[in-house]
């Protein structure tokens, strides 16, 4: 367990997102406020991490950063932005997945070292992060926070080699697992993304002839960016005042493991991955889902919003109708108090309200994205009884999460996940549906444009085939408890 309070009343069942990185590169002559353009850029990818925000920029000169605890919009006053000047900056907003939410671990990182100073935010998880740690120590550089990011930005800040290109490949080979950087030093921007690619990354082009990489394409459009093409597995792009260098992967090509689940749940439904609108694989998943799971029912609702599109997808399918059955409170925000268990009920409550008109005496079919622990689905279930509905279907598109994520998503561990050792019937039974019905893992891959062996995506949270070799089972704190415990 996290030692920093939890969430609660907002905590829905749903794994958490994990970051959102932003990267803005504007023509030095013309612009200073490379900040502000980052702090739009990180408003759009809020759903990634509400526990912190950051941004780091440079004017050539130096580079000055500030973090702070909560989400974009409080975490930022005009003034700060204005601390903030230059034509360089790069931003992070955080769900912790290594280390605690406390304020010290928020990004961008700063790290001192040979090469210069540079400021890091990093999306994703790696998993030798402590051998990592040690080889620091043996070249006498300490880290002073948990976290894996700030690994990486000490080993990139001294890594060897004349170029950033150069240093970027010592990284790549030094470290393994998931990561989707960005990293700003005083003259130059620098996007990374793991040979895997296992966390997104674009690249978008301003039309003043400045650059942006960010973790969705939707963070451009928000910003009047250009979508240019996603980073590609292991390249690293260096952008300075001569322009874009694409660093080619400097590893044998490694097999590509995109996370599935950005495209089941992540990603914001206007962003493209992997060169597919995200609504568009969730209404596939959708429609494949009521291929799989038929039932005879009145009407189609979702769990709003992650399975909005899906639920427009099965009804299509199905030609049941699809209608707004649930309603989310668009302003339930997180939260530090600790409800007892009278007040965890109201919590669902408190973020979903059912429209009885809609579902009194209906059969329906409720579309949600994933059932991980399967703490909020029955009290769904129940929501939607109490407001008059005759029968629940739940269908879900995903497959039974089993495994835990190694590589930036917190989800649970093994033995939290409701379909641990339970067959399906015995889920349906527990969250009180009539029936239930997951997406199978082959139609996942099938709707996110992968073939039905999974190559290019990363489902092990379902098949337990991490494409990356797992040496230790690893939680969030573990590499902050050796910290404190001074070994
Ligand atoms: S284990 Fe699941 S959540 Fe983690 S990267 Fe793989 S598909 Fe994504």
């Amino acid at each position: 367990m996290d030692d920093a309070p939890r969430f609660a009343l907002d905590e829905s069942d749903n794994p958490h997102d994990e970051c959102g990185v932003v990267g803005v590169h504007l023509p030095q002559a013309t612009d200073s406020d490379a900040a502000q353009v980052a702090f739009y850029g990180l408003y759009a990818l809020q759903h990634r991490g509400q526990e912190s925000a950051g941004i780091a920029a440079s004017d050539g000169r130096t580079l000055r950063n500030f973090t702070n605890v909560g989400l974009v919009s409080n975490a930022f006053r005009q003034e700060d932005l204005e601390r903030l000047p230059g034509h360089i900056a790069v931003g992070h907003t955080r769900y912790s997945t290594t280390g605690s939410s406390s304020a010290l671990n928020a990004q961008p990182i700063l790290a001192q070292g040979p090469g210069g100073e540079i400021a890091l935010a990093h999306n994703g998880n790696i998993v030798n992060a402590e051998e990592m740690r040690q080889r620091l120590l043996e070249w006498g550089v300490s880290t002073t926070t948990g976290t894996d990011s700030e690994v990486i930005a000490h080993l990139l800040a001294w890594a060897p080699g004349e170029t950033w290109g150069e240093r970027t490949a010592y990284l790549m080979k030094s470290i393994k697992g998931a990561y989707s950087l960005v990293v700003a030093t005083k003259d130059t921007t620098i996007g990374i993304r793991d040979p895997h690619g296992v966390r997104p990354l674009c690249l978008g082009r301003f039309s003043n002839g400045g650059w942006i990489i960010a973790s969705e394409s939707a963070a451009l459009d928000h910003i009047g960016a250009q979508f240019v093409r996603e980073v590609d597995p292991g390249e690293t792009v260096v952008i300075d005042r001569d322009g874009l260098v694409s660093v080619p992967n400097p590893l044998p090509q490694e097999r590509i493991a995109h996370c599935v689940f950005e495209h089941i749940y992540f990603a914001r439904p206007d962003s493209t991955l992997d060169g597919r609108l995200v609504h568009m694989s969730r209404t596939r998943m959708g429609a494949a889902l009521a291929k799989e799971h038929p039932v005879e029912a009145d009407v189609v609702i979702s769990i709003p919003e992650s399975a909005n599109s899906a639920a427009v997808g099965y009804a299509r399918a199905s030609g049941i109708p699809f209608e707004l059955g649930l309603v989310k409170n668009r302003y339930v925000g997180r939260t530090f108090i600790e409800p007892d268990q009278r007040f965890r009920d109201l919590g669902v409550r408190n973020k979903f309200n059912p429209l009885p008109e809609v579902l009194a005496g209906k059969r329906v079919v409720v579309v949600d994205d994933s059932i991980v622990r399967g703490t909020t689905t029955p009290r769904i279930v129940q929501l939607l009884k109490r407001a008059g509905a005759a029968e629940i279907h739940v269908r879900v598109c995903a497959p039974p999460i089993k495994n835990p994520c190694h590589f930036g998503v917190d989800m649970a561990t093994k033995d939290e996940f409701i379909a641990s050792g339970r067959t399906v019937d015995e889920i349906r039974e527990i969250i009180g549906a009539d029936s239930l019905g997951y997406l199978s893992t082959e139609a996942l891959h099938d709707a996110v444009g992968g073939d039905s062996t999974g190559s290019r995506f990363c489902d092990a949270c379902f098949t337990g085939n991490y494409p990356i070799p797992i040496q230790l089972q690893m939680d969030k704190l573990s590499l902050e408890r050796t910290l404190t415990q001074g070994e």
